[in-house]
């Protein structure tokens, strides 16, 4: 089949376009906020991953446009050749300490981090292990990669056994979400590194969502837990509580230098501009700096748990700002999204593959600059819009 009859015989996205419920690419037209101007009208936004707020911060604004007139707009170049500027390196060195390891890299994206790195270093005699939800560049990574890749059911340690002990002593690097990006959910992580140790493997956790989020002072999963020390390689986006875009990979000295001679993701792409790298070195200083900001996030995130569930629906295994209302059906997800919007309130629609079959989902976010006014409210039109749309309740279906 030639690309055009493929891409025409493609026609889900239009059908749902003519129901009326298709809710991607909705243009936003303001800065992004609590809440935010979509077609001219002004809704709450419960569905960004701004935990902390600090995407429209003037200070972190400031430094990107200072960045861009000290270095220019982008780099025309990797890391590897002409792409690494001083600053660069300096938010290599202070996640570096952020993170307790060693070294520190910096990757455009934190997609291209888990390609880069899981390709690299799963060669032809090594095996990756993941779990069935981790996130899609995860997953990517492991296609990219010669050596073997082994799932295991989702957060099952009783599973995660099972596929160690079919690796018949293959040396195995087990890749995790810290908080898995559609539930919420945590890694069961002191599990994970009892078996890794066990089973001779290494560690490396997506700590994409959990950085600003968990653990003291927002460092991550591995803080979270106190198993900053088992856990061999720690990956992070700026395009979350970091309010930027761009990604890093932390690890010990010499494996991020092999990474920086050997990862493809890096040596061939382009690297992080200016006023990305400016922006989420000030996130970074700001959130340190505030850490009442975690603590309202959490604070938010307990208000949003706790009004949810005064509406009974089901919010799954939710343990974080990711919290989810399980729908069920793919279209009902698309129908209470479309309606919320009216009615005022952004959401996200999560659909198969991103979640089992049947296992539809609208995804809630708070962030730590919500009210609980704007809490309440966006709850309050759930309650109303559910109904409406004639969505079951399913509390206790899973
Ligand atoms: N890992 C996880 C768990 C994510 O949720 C995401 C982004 N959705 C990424 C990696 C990729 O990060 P980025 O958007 O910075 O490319």
């Amino acid at each position: 089949m030639r690309i055009k009859e493929r891409a025409e015989a493609f026609t889900v996205a239009d059908e749902v376009r003519k129901m009326g419920i298709y809710p991607y690419f909705r243009p936003i037209e303001s800065d992004q906020d609590t809440e935010v101007i979509i077609g001219g009208k002004r809704v709450l936004m419960m569905g960004s991953n701004n935990y902390l707020g600090l995407t429209n911060h003037p200070e972190v604004k400031r430094a990107a446009i200072e960045a861009i007139n000290q270095y220019g707009t982008g780099c025309a170049g990797s890391r590897f050749l002409n792409g690494t500027l001083r600053i660069h390196l300096e938010l290599e060195e202070e996640l570096a300490e952020f993170t307790g390891k060693e070294a520190a890299l910096l990757y455009s994206t934190g997609f291209q981090v888990n390609l880069g790195v899981i390709s690299t270093l799963i060669v032809r005699d090594s095996a990756v292990i993941i779990d069935r939800t981790d996130h899609a560049s995860i997953i990517d990574g492991c296609r990219l990669a010669f050596g073997k890749t082994v799932k295991y059911e989702h957060n099952d340690t009783s599973a995660l056994e099972r596929a160690l002990s079919s690796l018949d002593g293959t040396n195995g690097l087990i890749v995790v979400d810290g908080v898995f990006s559609m539930e919420g959910d945590i890694a069961e992580l002191p599990d994970i590194v009892r078996l890794a140790e066990r089973y001779n493997c290494d560690v490396m956790v997506d700590d994409a969502h959990s950085i600003g989020v968990l653990g003291p002072g927002g460092r991550g999963t591995a803080a979270h837990f106190g198993l900053e020390d088992k856990i061999q390689l720690i990956m992070g986006t700026f395009s979350k509580s970091l309010a930027s875009i761009g990604g890093f990979v932390a690890g010990d000295r010499s494996v991020i230098d092999y990474l920086k001679h050997r990862s493809r993701a890096l040596i061939f792409s382009a690297s992080p501009p200016p006023a990305s790298v400016a922006s989420a070195r000030t996130a970074l200083m700001i959130m340190q700096r505030e850490p009442e900001r975690i603590q309202r996030l959490w604070e938010n995130t307990r208000h949003l748990w706790d009004g949810l569930r005064s509406i009974d629906v089901d919010i799954g295994k939710s343990r974080t700002p990711i919290v989810p209302v399980l729908i069920g059906n793919d279209l009902n997800a698309f129908r209470v999204c479309c309606r919320l919007q009216e009615e005022g309130v952004f959401v996200n629609p999560v659909i198969t593959p991103a979640v089992p079959k049947g296992g539809s989902l609208i995804r809630l976010s708070v962030m730590s600059t919500h009210t609980h006014e704007q809490i309440d409210r966006a709850v309050g039109i759930l309650d109303r819009v559910m109904d409406e749309c004639g969505v079951e309740r399913r509390i206790d279906q899973r």
